[in-house]
Protein backbone atom coordinates (compact mmCIF):
# COMPACT_ATOMS: atom_id res chain seq x y z
CA UNK A 1 0.00 0.00 0.00
CA UNK A 2 1.47 3.28 -0.76
CA UNK A 3 1.44 6.05 2.08
CA UNK A 4 -0.83 8.47 0.30
CA UNK A 5 -3.78 5.53 0.83
CA UNK A 6 -2.08 4.46 4.04
CA UNK A 7 -2.83 8.09 4.98
CA UNK A 8 -6.38 8.10 3.39
CA UNK A 9 -7.46 5.36 5.07
CA UNK A 10 -6.66 7.06 8.38
CA UNK A 11 -9.03 10.24 7.41
CA UNK A 12 -11.68 7.76 6.88
CA UNK A 13 -10.79 5.50 10.00
CA UNK A 14 -11.04 8.85 11.84
CA UNK A 15 -14.29 10.37 10.52
CA UNK A 16 -16.01 6.79 11.00
CA UNK A 17 -14.75 6.86 14.82
CA UNK A 18 -15.43 10.80 15.19
CA UNK A 19 -19.23 10.48 13.57
CA UNK A 20 -19.94 7.31 16.47
CA UNK A 21 -18.99 8.77 19.11
CA UNK A 22 -20.76 12.12 18.16
CA UNK A 23 -23.70 9.75 17.51
CA UNK A 24 -23.56 8.32 20.69
CA UNK A 25 -23.39 11.36 22.61
CA UNK A 26 -26.31 12.74 20.50
CA UNK A 27 -28.13 9.58 21.88
CA UNK A 28 -27.55 9.52 25.26
CA UNK A 29 -28.28 13.29 25.66
CA UNK A 30 -31.36 12.82 24.15
CA UNK A 31 -32.38 9.44 26.46
CA UNK A 32 -31.40 11.69 29.74
CA UNK A 33 -33.78 14.46 28.89
CA UNK A 34 -36.68 11.81 27.83
CA UNK A 35 -36.15 12.43 24.13
CA UNK A 36 -36.35 9.83 21.06
CA UNK A 37 -32.94 10.04 19.68
CA UNK A 38 -34.70 9.60 16.41
CA UNK A 39 -36.18 12.97 16.35
CA UNK A 40 -32.53 14.52 16.41
CA UNK A 41 -31.30 15.20 13.06
CA UNK A 42 -27.16 15.55 12.49
CA UNK A 43 -26.29 18.04 10.13
CA UNK A 44 -22.75 17.46 9.59
CA UNK A 45 -21.12 20.14 8.62
CA UNK A 46 -18.82 20.10 5.98
CA UNK A 47 -17.50 23.66 5.08
CA UNK A 48 -13.71 23.84 4.08
CA UNK A 49 -13.51 20.10 4.07
CA UNK A 50 -13.43 18.20 0.64
CA UNK A 51 -15.22 16.00 -1.72
CA UNK A 52 -13.40 12.78 -0.44
CA UNK A 53 -14.76 13.58 3.02
CA UNK A 54 -18.24 14.08 2.06
CA UNK A 55 -18.14 11.21 0.13
CA UNK A 56 -16.81 9.10 2.87
CA UNK A 57 -19.24 10.48 5.07
CA UNK A 58 -22.09 9.46 2.68
CA UNK A 59 -20.52 6.05 2.97
CA UNK A 60 -20.91 6.17 6.61
CA UNK A 61 -24.58 7.10 6.36
CA UNK A 62 -24.76 10.76 7.14
CA UNK A 63 -27.96 12.28 5.19
CA UNK A 64 -27.20 16.08 5.92
CA UNK A 65 -24.18 18.14 5.36
CA UNK A 66 -24.21 21.67 6.22
CA UNK A 67 -22.26 24.47 4.44
CA UNK A 68 -21.59 27.99 5.04
CA UNK A 69 -20.46 29.74 1.64
CA UNK A 70 -22.90 29.74 -1.38
CA UNK A 71 -20.21 29.17 -3.92
CA UNK A 72 -18.55 26.40 -1.61
CA UNK A 73 -21.32 24.64 -1.73
CA UNK A 74 -22.01 24.63 -5.61
CA UNK A 75 -18.87 22.94 -6.32
CA UNK A 76 -19.53 20.38 -4.23
CA UNK A 77 -22.46 19.72 -5.04
CA UNK A 78 -21.41 19.32 -9.03
CA UNK A 79 -19.32 16.57 -7.33
CA UNK A 80 -20.84 14.84 -4.71
CA UNK A 81 -24.83 15.37 -6.04
CA UNK A 82 -28.15 14.69 -4.59
CA UNK A 83 -26.38 11.70 -2.02
CA UNK A 84 -26.48 13.88 0.62
CA UNK A 85 -29.31 16.75 1.54
CA UNK A 86 -27.75 20.38 1.31
CA UNK A 87 -28.51 22.70 4.16
CA UNK A 88 -26.95 25.96 4.02
CA UNK A 89 -26.43 27.05 7.35
CA UNK A 90 -24.54 30.37 7.18
CA UNK A 91 -25.41 33.65 6.57
CA UNK A 92 -26.97 34.63 3.35
CA UNK A 93 -26.84 37.73 1.15
CA UNK A 94 -29.47 38.46 -0.64
CA UNK A 95 -27.73 38.93 -3.86
CA UNK A 96 -27.40 35.19 -3.95
CA UNK A 97 -30.06 33.43 -3.04
CA UNK A 98 -30.82 32.60 -6.37
CA UNK A 99 -27.84 30.51 -6.45
CA UNK A 100 -28.72 29.51 -2.59
CA UNK A 101 -32.01 28.23 -4.08
CA UNK A 102 -31.10 26.29 -6.92
CA UNK A 103 -28.29 24.84 -4.65
CA UNK A 104 -29.75 23.87 -1.07
CA UNK A 105 -32.77 21.78 0.59
CA UNK A 106 -32.87 24.08 3.50
CA UNK A 107 -31.94 27.25 4.56
CA UNK A 108 -31.12 27.65 7.98
CA UNK A 109 -30.11 31.31 8.48
CA UNK A 110 -32.88 33.32 7.08
CA UNK A 111 -32.49 36.61 9.10
CA UNK A 112 -34.88 39.06 7.35
CA UNK A 113 -37.97 39.65 5.94
CA UNK A 114 -36.58 41.11 2.94
CA UNK A 115 -34.23 37.31 2.79
CA UNK A 116 -37.50 35.79 3.06
CA UNK A 117 -39.03 37.60 0.21
CA UNK A 118 -35.73 36.92 -2.05
CA UNK A 119 -35.97 33.29 -1.51
CA UNK A 120 -39.78 33.07 -1.85
CA UNK A 121 -39.41 35.19 -5.34
CA UNK A 122 -36.08 33.11 -6.44
CA UNK A 123 -38.17 29.62 -5.67
CA UNK A 124 -41.62 30.79 -7.19
CA UNK A 125 -39.34 31.46 -10.24
CA UNK A 126 -37.76 28.10 -10.24
CA UNK A 127 -41.05 26.75 -9.26
CA UNK A 128 -40.18 24.52 -6.05
CA UNK A 129 -40.51 25.22 -2.55
CA UNK A 130 -37.90 25.74 0.14
CA UNK A 131 -37.76 25.03 3.32
CA UNK A 132 -36.64 27.94 5.82
CA UNK A 133 -35.70 28.20 9.36
CA UNK A 134 -35.26 31.58 10.67
CA UNK A 135 -31.94 32.57 12.20
CA UNK A 136 -32.39 34.62 16.21
CA UNK A 137 -29.57 36.32 17.74
CA UNK A 138 -30.65 34.64 21.32
CA UNK A 139 -27.85 35.81 23.00
CA UNK A 140 -27.96 39.13 21.94
CA UNK A 141 -24.23 39.47 21.02
CA UNK A 142 -23.76 42.65 18.44
CA UNK A 143 -21.61 40.32 16.43
CA UNK A 144 -24.10 37.76 15.44
CA UNK A 145 -26.63 37.70 12.74
CA UNK A 146 -29.75 37.04 13.57
CA UNK A 147 -33.46 38.63 14.16
CA UNK A 148 -33.80 39.68 17.79
CA UNK A 149 -36.05 37.59 20.03
CA UNK A 150 -38.38 40.52 20.25
CA UNK A 151 -39.23 41.08 16.11
CA UNK A 152 -39.17 37.27 15.33
CA UNK A 153 -42.98 36.78 16.01
CA UNK A 154 -44.12 39.62 13.37
CA UNK A 155 -41.00 38.93 10.96
CA UNK A 156 -42.66 35.29 10.95
CA UNK A 157 -46.37 36.60 10.78
CA UNK A 158 -45.66 39.04 7.96
CA UNK A 159 -43.35 35.77 6.49
CA UNK A 160 -46.07 33.33 6.14
CA UNK A 161 -47.97 34.61 3.52
CA UNK A 162 -44.91 33.56 1.26
CA UNK A 163 -45.84 30.88 -0.91
CA UNK A 164 -42.84 29.35 -1.81
CA UNK A 165 -41.32 28.96 1.63
CA UNK A 166 -41.99 26.79 4.16
CA UNK A 167 -41.34 28.12 7.74
CA UNK A 168 -40.33 24.83 9.48
CA UNK A 169 -38.38 26.64 12.65
CA UNK A 170 -35.87 28.26 14.47
CA UNK A 171 -32.11 28.32 14.34
CA UNK A 172 -29.46 30.07 16.43
CA UNK A 173 -25.89 30.08 17.10
CA UNK A 174 -25.09 30.19 21.07
CA UNK A 175 -22.41 32.12 21.95
CA UNK A 176 -19.08 30.60 22.69
CA UNK A 177 -18.05 29.80 25.99
CA UNK A 178 -15.40 27.60 27.57
CA UNK A 179 -18.63 25.82 29.64
CA UNK A 180 -21.38 24.84 27.37
CA UNK A 181 -23.61 25.25 30.54
CA UNK A 182 -23.29 28.60 29.94
CA UNK A 183 -24.98 28.16 26.38
CA UNK A 184 -28.13 26.35 27.98
CA UNK A 185 -30.17 30.01 28.47
CA UNK A 186 -29.65 30.82 25.05
CA UNK A 187 -31.04 27.27 23.87
CA UNK A 188 -33.82 27.34 25.97
CA UNK A 189 -34.79 30.81 25.08
CA UNK A 190 -35.27 29.57 21.61
CA UNK A 191 -36.94 26.75 22.58
CA UNK A 192 -39.90 29.01 24.57
CA UNK A 193 -39.96 31.65 21.70
CA UNK A 194 -40.60 28.66 19.34
CA UNK A 195 -42.95 27.73 21.58
CA UNK A 196 -44.77 30.92 21.68
CA UNK A 197 -44.79 31.35 18.23
CA UNK A 198 -46.26 27.84 18.18
CA UNK A 199 -49.77 28.79 20.09
CA UNK A 200 -50.22 31.81 17.36
CA UNK A 201 -51.19 29.12 15.03
CA UNK A 202 -50.54 31.16 11.91
CA UNK A 203 -51.65 29.79 8.69
CA UNK A 204 -48.63 28.02 7.03
CA UNK A 205 -46.13 27.70 9.83
CA UNK A 206 -45.06 24.78 11.70
CA UNK A 207 -41.97 25.44 13.80
CA UNK A 208 -41.05 21.73 13.80
CA UNK A 209 -37.25 22.56 14.16
CA UNK A 210 -35.21 24.02 16.72
CA UNK A 211 -31.62 23.77 14.64
CA UNK A 212 -29.27 24.34 18.05
CA UNK A 213 -25.97 23.20 18.83
CA UNK A 214 -22.61 22.72 17.61
CA UNK A 215 -19.21 20.49 18.67
CA UNK A 216 -18.86 22.37 21.88
CA UNK A 217 -22.47 22.69 22.74
CA UNK A 218 -24.49 20.08 21.33
CA UNK A 219 -25.42 18.42 24.05
CA UNK A 220 -26.59 20.31 26.09
CA UNK A 221 -28.91 21.79 23.22
CA UNK A 222 -30.04 18.23 22.66
CA UNK A 223 -31.31 18.44 26.42
CA UNK A 224 -33.22 21.94 25.48
CA UNK A 225 -34.94 20.37 22.75
CA UNK A 226 -32.78 20.71 19.59
CA UNK A 227 -33.86 18.86 16.39
CA UNK A 228 -31.36 19.13 14.39
CA UNK A 229 -27.62 19.09 15.99
CA UNK A 230 -24.67 21.35 13.34
CA UNK A 231 -21.59 19.59 14.01
CA UNK A 232 -18.46 20.08 11.97
CA UNK A 233 -14.76 20.03 14.27
CA UNK A 234 -16.19 16.68 16.39
CA UNK A 235 -16.26 15.02 13.25
CA UNK A 236 -13.30 16.07 10.67
CA UNK A 237 -11.26 17.79 13.51
CA UNK A 238 -9.86 21.53 13.90
CA UNK A 239 -7.04 21.74 11.74
CA UNK A 240 -9.05 20.34 8.68
C1 LIG B 1 -19.13 26.11 11.38
C2 LIG B 1 -20.54 26.10 11.81
C3 LIG B 1 -21.06 25.05 12.58
C4 LIG B 1 -20.21 23.89 13.06
O1 LIG B 1 -19.36 24.32 14.08
P1 LIG B 1 -18.36 23.31 14.81
O2 LIG B 1 -17.97 24.03 16.03
O3 LIG B 1 -17.23 23.08 13.86
O4 LIG B 1 -19.12 22.06 15.09
C5 LIG B 1 -22.40 25.09 12.90
N1 LIG B 1 -23.20 26.11 12.52
C6 LIG B 1 -22.74 27.13 11.77
C7 LIG B 1 -23.67 28.22 11.39
C8 LIG B 1 -21.39 27.17 11.41
O5 LIG B 1 -20.93 28.20 10.68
Amino acid sequence: MTEIAASANDVESRISTNLDSVRTRIADAARRSGRDPADILLVVVTKTVGVREILCAADLGVEIVGENRVHEAAAKRDRVGDRVKWHMVGHLQRRKARDAVSIFDCIHSVDSLALAEQIDKRCAAAGKTMPVLFEVNASGEETKFGLSPDETPAVIRQASSLEHIRIEGLMTMAPLVPDPEEARPCFRKLARLAESVERERIPNVALRHLSMGMTNDFEVAVEEGSTMVRVGTAIFGADR
